[in-house]
């Protein structure tokens, strides 16, 4: 028997398929206009990737903001709890969670169980967040996934406005002044780095540090993060789909 985990984030869909031991499958979609249209798209799809019926799986479990537009779960959890149990599923040896995804971040402490004993989240403005990466890249006429290489080795500019519309307008200044593309860029990564270290030195961050979501393969902000924070943090190609990981196994679980 399997479990199926959905995580309808405000960007991307993720799905995975748990056995009981491992993921069996995982795929990715854009949440685009409807996150009902996208969940169910992306469980036939995930389903027919590895040639399974609904009688072979015991549970679905929905979770970010659009679990709620999913009528055919058997259980909606909060992104925080699976979050939660997915970094423990990876690692058990995990503490901390950073998570970066598209509209929001959040920092989870858990124990040893991967109970979550506390957690902060900035929902409030997307600067930050993979959007505000989104609308910068989509400025410098450059792909997300580049942001990282473009930006490497390059002396940051300052990006002080702490507001994604403020910050877009600095941006056009300085390409108007004659700023290099990977200057800005590399000044972007650190405006997202200080607004995450200032969310996530409220907390008391513990060993192991685990980067979720997808700003988290971003490997500069990764690797800046960790400088800021004087700790190791580490990521996996998994790190985008773990509230997904998460909810398939409370679900296998249940
Ligand atoms: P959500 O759950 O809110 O949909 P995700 O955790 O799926 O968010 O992450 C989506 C965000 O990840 C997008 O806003 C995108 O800009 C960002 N992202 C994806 N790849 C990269 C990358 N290589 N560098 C930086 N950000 C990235």
């Amino acid at each position: 028997m399997y479990s199926v985990g959905i995580d309808v984030g405000s960007v991307a869909a993720k799905a995975v398929i748990f056995d009981g031991k491992k993921i069996v499958a995982k795929d990715i979609i854009p949440t685009g206009w409807s996150p009902k249209e996208s969940g169910l798209f992306l469980y036939d799809k995930i389903k027919d990737s590895i040639h399974i019926n609904d009688d072979q799986i015991k549970a679905i479990v929905g979770t970010g903001y659009g679990r709620v537009s999913l009528p055919f779960i058997s259980k909606k959890v909060t992104e925080i709890t699976c979050h939660g149990k997915g970094a423990h599923f990876i690692d058990p040896e995990i503490r901390t969670v950073i998570d970066i995804g598209g509209q929001d971040s959040k920092v989870i402490k858990m124990d040893e169980n991967g109970h979550v004993i506390d957690f902060l989240m900035n929902d409030k403005c997307a600067a930050g967040t993979g959007r505000f990466l989104q609308v910068m890249a989509h400025i410098l006429e450059i792909d997300v996934d580049d942001l990282s290489d473009i930006a490497k080795g390059a002396a940051p500019e300052n990006i002080n406005s702490m507001c994604t519309v403020f910050a877009e307008s600095e941006v056009i200044s300085l390409m108007a002044s004659g700023a290099s593309k990977e200057s800005i860029a590399a000044g972007l990564l650190q405006s997202v780095c200080k607004k995450t270290y200032s969310l996530i030195s409220k907390l008391n961050v513990e060993d192991k540090v685990f980067f979720s979501g997808g700003v988290s393969k971003n490997s500069l902000i990764k690797e800046l993060l960790s400088e800021r924070l004087g700790k190791e943090i580490i990521s996996s190609d998994l790190s985008q789909f773990l509230g997904a990981i998460g909810a398939a196994v409370i679900g296998y679980e249940k």
